[in-house]
Order: structure tokens, then C-alpha cells, then sequence
């Protein structure tokens, strides 16, 4: 059992080589790898979870900054496999923070006495497919050696911490902290003058905390954010038991929905502005009409935004004077309007992110005026000056959807490296699950899945269910691998960058995790499939339907 701290009381270590040959191995214990660990054992599968934290949850065990919060439904970004999971746990809030999200995945681990399979402090450094017996061998950072025929990559989309690169960061004589690894028992920013670098997601949830605890707040910034108010509330009294009373409802309507999820979210925060008429039509009126009475949003709900560039570099300039309403010192409100078009980044919503500029104790550095040029013993260098502060914290971002695994050295057929593969074709993947190559090894929401476009929590159980399914009938069948044909992985990614082909998701000025551009040397291919959750789950169940095409099954 949890210690109540979440961490690894119950966990096993195995004592011989005899017992480190699995059925299955599955890589990681967050969301996708608790259920993967119980999914798979319930089939009657023998199976370890090599976890390289010391507790579980994954993404949601790291990012425990200040603010962190979910941008889902609670009641939508948790597991739907078990109507006694969802009706024994109770959520406080619509949007969970951190801690609650973590005890959950705490509860749930206990609840479905997962523990015993999952070996904690145990990072995976090399993965290798031996071909004579189609056994892959997993060997750990502390050396320790492990075999299955199957391996689950449960090592999460968002999980490769990004290092910002900036010179001097050894040389500094105060504290550095990473969102992405935030210390446990947290830090006292009381008096102290911070700098938050980053403005991504998680840097606007970071800054309007950190700034009412730090002395003084610096914000460098390179790109400006478009944020949008969260819903996010506590549940009313009651609300919750409705919920629940209805939770098959709920889940119904989930599985059909575009994005995985159908109440609100960030998404929804962002699709819910349709029924407005196009903005290069409306009046000079009817546009300030729009920011006075609705704020920011009133920049961006036209229906043409999306579509029409002209259109989108007017929304921008909108966005701008919808700032300025609310942010009073005219630089700074000028500091944060983006430079590039709405929506080709991940939605961001927040809690007084623009008011939070309006305090005397926060400064933007707008690195548009001045890059960073190094770190130095007491503070930033830029070129706009220098800025003493005894606290850097990195909201940098993310090599995502393959940089978990790129990080490992996963050999598959005749050696091949998986990193090798993705730096020169990009990531690509066959239904976001398998590689060509690299036979029955199994991805989450790998790249041409839905992920980043889509609540995870939705495609990853489907995901885990086909794997479970797949591998009970590879077994039934006395077959021993399964492996994506090259020309059906080409085929797929071709598809899925078909369907945002001339969008604004491939604008030139939008560098972000979408498009890996935020990675020095990371090929630029934006591989999220965009036509929606229900279509995706449709696609799988043909490739089933039809015998698996697209695999090879031996
Ligand atoms: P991100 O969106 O990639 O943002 C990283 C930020 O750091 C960007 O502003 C980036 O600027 C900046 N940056 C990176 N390197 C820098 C450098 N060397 N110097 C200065 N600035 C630098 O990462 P994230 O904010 O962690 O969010 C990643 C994703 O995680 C989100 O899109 C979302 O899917 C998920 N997330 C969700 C939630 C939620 O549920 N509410 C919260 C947090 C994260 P540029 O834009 O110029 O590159």
C-alpha cells in the first residue's frame, strides 16, 4: 500500500535471473502504464512495470509545480474501465490540480493492488530485439537485465524534459528549479526574486502563483502566449453525485466526441466560440464590441480566424487591443501579443494570467527585444540587460511524443536504432502503436495518433485494450510477433499530415512541441492525427477487422 505520500511501499525487486523473464514489460507507471500493468495481468499475462521515479504517476508524479492543473474534466481525464474506480473516488474540482490527480493515480494503484508488479527507481537505458527468439532484452541503468517477447513504451508523450541550452547555467550561485522535476516537499519563494523562463502551458499556469509568493517575479518571455480564461471552479455540493449518477452518459458521449472529450477543457475552452460571423467583415464596432465584452476570446471567436489568414493577422492585432484592456502599462500589454497566428499551438487556459501583469513585483522580460545570452553567477544576462535574481525556474518544455524513447537505446531489426530512424524520417509510427522494425513493441499515443490533439486519457486506454487484445490473439494463435509493414507506416503518417495540409498548424512562424520545432536538430513533421478520436478508434478496429493490415503477424 501508499504510505500517503505516494511513495513505493509494496514494490518488489526480483531476486533471480529466473524471475526476470516476463510475458510482457511494460515501461513506465503513469496513467498508460497502470492500466497497461492491469490490463495485461488480467488476461493472465506475468508482467513488470519498470518505473524509473519512485512512485507512480508518470507526468503527473514530475510536474508538481506551483499551479499545476489539468486542462480536462476530471470526470474525462480519468480511467473509464472501471465503474468502481469512477464511483468510489471523489473529485473536488472540474479541472484537478496536481496533488489530486497524483492521489488518484495513488488510489488507483492500490485499489487494483498494482504495486507488487511495478519495480520502482528502476530507469530503462537500452531496449534490444533478439531476432532468434523474438525476445526483446530491457536492461536497466543499474544493469539489471530483463526479457519478454512483448514490451509496452508507456513513457508518456510529454515526459523528456527539455534542456534549455543556455550558457552560464553551471555558473549560477542561486537555486534552479524545472517545472518538469519540482522538488517534492516544494520551495519557499518568499523574498526571493524569481525568473520564469517559458510561457508555454505550463509557464502560465506557474506565473500567476509564483507571483504572489516571490519577492519580485521576472517573466522572459519569447514567445507571448494566447491564453484564455480556465473554467476551472471547485464542484458545487452534489454536483459530483449527478456526475456519477450519469456516468455512462458521460462516457458515451466522450467516445463520440472529436477530441476525446465532450465537457469542458482547454479544447472546449477554444471550440466552443463557433456562431459568430466572419471578422474581416465585421465592423471596427462590432470588433471592439467583441474584446470589451468578452476579453481576449472576443478576438478569436470569429468564424474565419482559423481559415482565413488575413482574417487570423486581424484576430492577432485584436488580441492585442484585448490585452491592452486589461494589461495597464501599454509596453508590457504590447510585450505579450503574440507574433504568430492563433492556433497552430496547444490551446492554453489560465487563472488571472494578464491581471498578474498588472502587479508591482512583475516585470516581462520580452525576449523579442533581446534574447538571453547567458546565465551568470547572479542572474540573467539579455540583451535588453542584466537581471539579478536569486531563483531560475525552467518552464522550457519538452522533446515530446519521441523524445521518452529516443533517449533509450532501443535496438529492433538488425540492430536498427529507433533515435536513428526518427531523426531521418521524423516520428513516424502506424497508428501511433508500432514501428517498422521493431516487432511487438507497442507505443502510446505514439506519433500519428491522436495526443497532442485530444484528451490522452481517451486514445490511451483504447490503445492498451487493442495491445491486450492483439497480444491475447498472437498467443491464442501461436504467433510470435507482430510488426509494422514499412509501406502501411508510410501510408498512415502521409494521411495524417494530408489532413492539416495548407492549415494553420503548418504555419512557418509556429515553432512549438507540435511540430518538434522546439527541439535543436528534430525534424519539423507535424504527425498528430487531427481527424478526431471516434475516426481514429474507427481506423484501429479495421486494421483488426481485416486481420491486422498493416502488420506483419509470424
Ligand atoms: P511548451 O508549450 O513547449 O512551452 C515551453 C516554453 O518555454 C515556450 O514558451 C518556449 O518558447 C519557452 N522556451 C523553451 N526554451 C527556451 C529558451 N531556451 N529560452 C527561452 N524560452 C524558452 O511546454 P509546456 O509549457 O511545458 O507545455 C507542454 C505541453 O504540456 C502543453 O502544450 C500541454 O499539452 C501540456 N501541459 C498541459 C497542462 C494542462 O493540462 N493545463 C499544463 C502544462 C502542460 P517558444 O514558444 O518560443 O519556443
Amino acid at each position: 500500500m501508499s504510505d500517503g505520500n505516494g511513495t513505493r511501499a509494496g514494490s518488489t525487486r526480483p531476486t533471480g535471473a529466473a524471475d526476470r523473464h516476463y510475458d510482457a514489460i511494460v515501461v513506465g507507471a503513469g496513467f498508460a502504464g497502470l492500466y497497461a500493468l492491469h490490463r495485461l495481468r488480467a488476461d493472465g499475462l506475468r508482467v513488470r512495470v519498470l518505473e524509473a521515479a519512485d512512485s507512480v504517476g508518470g507526468t503527473w508524479l514530475f510536474n508538481r509545480y506551483p499551479g499545476a492543473r489539468c486542462d480536462i474534466e476530471s470526470i474525462e481525464y480519468s480511467y473509464s474501465f472501471s465503474p468502481e474506480l469512477q464511483q468510489e473516488w471523489n473529485w473536488s474540482e472540474v479541472l484537478p490540480g496536481q496533488p489530486e490527480i497524483e492521489a488518484y493515480l495513488n488510489f488507483v494503484a492500490d485499489r487494483l493492488d498494482l504495486r507488487r508488479d511495478i519495480q520502482f527507481d528502476t530507469r530503462v537505458v537500452e531496449m534490444s530485439f533478439d531476432e532468434a527468439d523474438s525476445t526483446w532484452t530491457v536492461r536497466t541503468e543499474a544493469g539489471e537485465r530483463f526479457t519478454a517477447p512483448f514490451v509496452v513504451a508507456a513513457t508518456g508523450i510529454l515526459s523528456a524534459p527539455l534542456d534549455p541550452g543556455i550558457p552560464g547555467l553551471d555558473t549560477f550561485g542561486g537555486t534552479v528549479l524545472f517545472s518538469s522535476r519540482y522538488p517534492r516537499e516544494g520551495f519557499d519563494l518568499a523574498g526571493r526574486r524569481v525568473a520564469v523562463i517559458g510561457t508555454g502551458s505550463t509557464g502560465v499556469q506557474i506565473i500567476p502563483v509564483v507571483a504572489e509568493q516571490a519577492e519580485h517575479l521576472y517573466v522572459l518571455q519569447r514567445s507571448a502566449a494566447y491564453t484564455l480564461p480556465s473554467p476551472a471552479r471547485p464542484y458545487e455540493p452534489g454536483e459530483l453525485d449527478e456526475l456519477k449518477a450519469n456516468y455512462d452518459d458521460i462516457r458515451a458521449a466522450q467516445l463520440v466526441a472529436h477530441v476525446g472529450a465532450a465537457r469542458t477543457s482547454a479544447f472546449s475552452v477554444f471550440m466552443n466560440m463557433g456562431g459568430f460571423p466572419p471578422l474581416k467583415t465585421a465592423t471596427r464596432e462590432e470588433q471592439l464590441r467583441a474584446i470589451e465584452e468578452n476579453g481576449v476570446r472576443g478576438a478569436l471567436y470569429w468564424s474565419d480566424v482559423l481559415s482565413d489568414p488575413e482574417a487570423g493577422e486581424l484576430a492577432t492585432a485584436l488580441y492585442g487591443e484585448a490585452v491592452a484592456l486589461i494589461v495597464r502599462d501599454p509596453r508590457t500589454a504590447a510585450g505579450l501579443t503574440p507574433a504568430y497566428p492563433f492556433g497552430c499551438k496547444r490551446p492554453i487556459i489560465d487563472v488571472g494570467y494578464y491581471e498578474t501583469f498588472n502587479r508591482d513585483n512583475v516585470t516581462l522580460v520580452d525576449l523579442r527585444q533581446g534574447a538571453i545570452e547567458e546565465i551568470t553567477p547572479t542572474g540573467i544576462r539579455t540583451g535588453q540587460g542584466h537581471h539579478e535574481v536569486d531563483v531560475i525556474l525552467f518552464a522550457t518544455g519538452f522533446d515530446a511524443l519521441t523524445g521518452a524513447l529516443t533517449r533509450i537505446d532501443v535496438r529492433g531489426r538488425d540492430g536498427v536504432v529507433l533515435g536513428d530512424v526518427w531523426r531521418d524520417e521524423g516520428p513516424v509510427a502506424y497508428l501511433g502503436l508500432g514501428v517498422a522494425g521493431f516487432p511487438n513493441l507497442f507505443l502510446i499515443q505514439g506519433p500519428g495518433s491522436p495526443s497532442a490533439a485530444s484528451n490522452y486519457l481517451a486514445t490511451m486506454e483504447y490503445q492498451i485494450r487493442w495491445i491486450a487484445d492483439c497480444v491475447a490473439h498472437l498467443r491464442g494463435g501461436g504467433h510470435q510477433t507482430i510488426e509494422t509493414l514499412p509501406e502501411a507506416q508510410s501510408e498512415w503518417i502521409d494521411g495524417v499530415q494530408a489532413l492539416v495540409a495548407g492549415s494553420v498548424l503548418l504555419h512557418p512562424k509556429c515553432d512549438s512541441w507540435y511540430n518538434g520545432a522546439n527541439v535543436p536538430g528534430k525534424k519539423r513533421m507535424y504527425t498528430t492525427y487531427v481527424a478526431g478520436v471516434p475516426e481514429f478508434h474507427k481506423q484501429c478496429d479495421q486494421v483488426v477487422a481485416s486481420g491486422y493490415s498493416g502488420f506483419k503477424i509470424s
